[in-house]
């Protein structure tokens, strides 16, 4: 499958943001996965000079959710198993 490139953005911060969002719809995608998108993703993020663990980092705290989608990263409340935005993606601690 051929999907489009991230989109070229104005800012660093918001290209990074955009990596950060393709790198973990590819590896937490909704349908079956695509490993020769999800390399690709990767390229793109080496060549940003963007660290993939610094992107896949959790979302900020707030105080109160204290789980979160590890796609959208949507924060939910403790009790809550799976992101409802996401078609039953697992939430993570944190
Ligand atoms: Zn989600």
């Amino acid at each position: 499958m051929v999907r489009p490139r991230p989109p070229p953005a104005a800012s660093g911060r918001d290209r990074r943001a955009a990596l950060a969002r393709e790198l973990r719809e590819a590896l937490h995608p909704l349908g079956a996965a695509d490993p020769a998108w999800l390399e690709r993703v990767r390229s793109v993020v080496v060549s940003a000079g963007c660290s993939e663990a610094d992107l896949l980092a959790p979302p900020p705290p707030d105080g109160v959710a204290s789980r979160h989608c590890p796609r959208c990263h949507q924060r939910f409340a403790a009790a809550v198993a799976t992101c409802s935005e996401c078609a039953g993606i697992a939430l993570r601690n944190g």
